[in-house]
């Protein structure tokens, strides 16, 4: 009588047990935690998901030290590590370079090379002339087209930089380098790789429009919107795979306006001046440092790039052309949601 009763309260016992288990599991909603912090000349959204707020407040502090710190030392300009090596590459003799820099400085070579020179963080003394190398552009008119021939007579690319471990040696007696191409992506790069140590494995940040993911937003996975680059708001939006990244060049984020016409910061180094043809360039890539510079090399191309796109091994690409059409590789078309409506959608095969 006794062991029938057990036998029959225990397994009711074991069923509540997990019941209760599984309710728990279930009303847990998972903590969001989001902050803005301000690094490389923008704002960084960060947003963590189902992390405790101890873990979010420790992994915050760590990603603004980290991000503060890449942008002082990456800042090609200023006294940092990077203002050592230009100053250092600039005497044309083998030296040792930061540890810091030279896993960046690789990764810029190796892609600029794949674009075949469109991509060339090595033209900062042009960025320079067009004094875009300023946080704050003076109103200053374009400079004289002689200085500009003057630099692309003799205008240095990343092949002249031979990288042999921590040692560096420059040929060029013009090279200067400006990583402002290709930065913010390599530092998104290292800084999400940081997470898993704060047992994060849910994130996104987004530093003015680039970003990278981690994970998911729950059952869900991030979602992003593509900004309109003749308006307010966004024109589209995205799903993000764990470990993605988005990209965007755009002729709207830094410029100045001279007689009615408009100079861009991204320079075309076979002209000498700012690339034309197209508004925007978006690009997703799993390694933020590829899809930064791809943005930036696409846009130089104009109308061929998608021949550089696949050069630089980026299949998801969008871009709004100069006539306001709107153009997709195959892939990207079939996961980008638009908002509003566009002008006129053509897809362009990778060759
Ligand atoms: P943003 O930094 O605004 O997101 P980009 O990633 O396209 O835009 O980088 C533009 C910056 O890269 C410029 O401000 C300049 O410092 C540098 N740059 C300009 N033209 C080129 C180029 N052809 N190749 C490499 N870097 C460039
Ligand atoms: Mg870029």
């Amino acid at each position: 009588m006794h062991a029938l009763k057990t036998g029959l309260i225990r397994p009711a016992f074991i069923l509540l047990i997990a019941i209760l288990i599984g309710l728990s599991g279930c009303t847990r909603t998972p903590q969001e935690f989001k902050n803005k912090i301000l690094a490389f000349g923008t704002i960084v959204d960060i947003t963590l998901y189902d992390v405790s707020e101890e873990q979010a407040k420790k992994a915050i502090q760590s990603i603004e030290a980290d991000l503060k710190y890449m942008h002082y030392a990456y800042h090609p300009w200023k006294q940092g590590p990077m203002g050592r090596v230009n100053m250092l590459l600039a005497m044309n003799s083998s030296f040792t370079a930061n540890p810091i820099l030279v896993d960046l400085i690789s990764q810029a070579k190796e892609l600029s090379i794949k674009s075949q020179g469109l991509f060339n963080p090595a033209i900062g003394k042009l960025v320079a002339l067009w004094g875009f190398h300023q946080d704050e552009r003076p109103p200053d008119p374009p400079p004289e087209a002689a200085q500009i021939e003057k630099l692309l007579a003799e205008l240095p690319g990343m092949q002249s930089i031979a990288i042999d471990n921590f040692n560096m040696n420059n040929t060029h007696p013009q090279l200067k380098l400006d990583l402002g191409g290709i930065a913010k992506g390599y530092a998104l790069d290292m800084i999400m790789q940081t997470l898993p140590s704060f047992n994060i494995q849910n994130a996104i940040i987004n530093a003015g429009g680039d970003l990278k993911a981690i994970g998911n937003h729950g059952d869900r996975p991030w979602r992003v919107g593509i900004r309109n680059p003749r308006g307010k708001g966004v024109i589209a939006s995205l799903n993000v795979k764990p470990g993605e990244s988005v990209f965007t060049s755009g002729d709207y984020e830094r410029f100045f306006n001279h007689a009615g016409r408009r100079y861009h910061h991204i320079l075309d180094p076979r002209s000498g001046y700012p690339a034309e043809g197209l508004v925007s360039v978006t690009v997703v890539h799993h390694n933020a440092a590829t899809a930064d510079a791809a943005s930036t090399a696409l846009f130089v191309a104009g109308e061929k790039w998608p021949e550089i796109a696949s050069a630089m091994g980026v299949q998801d690409v969008m871009v709004i052309d100069a006539q306001g059409r709107t153009q997709f590789t195959p892939s990207m078309h079939k996961r980008v949601d638009f908002i509003v409506a566009p002008k006129e959608v053509i897809e362009r095969k990778l060759p």
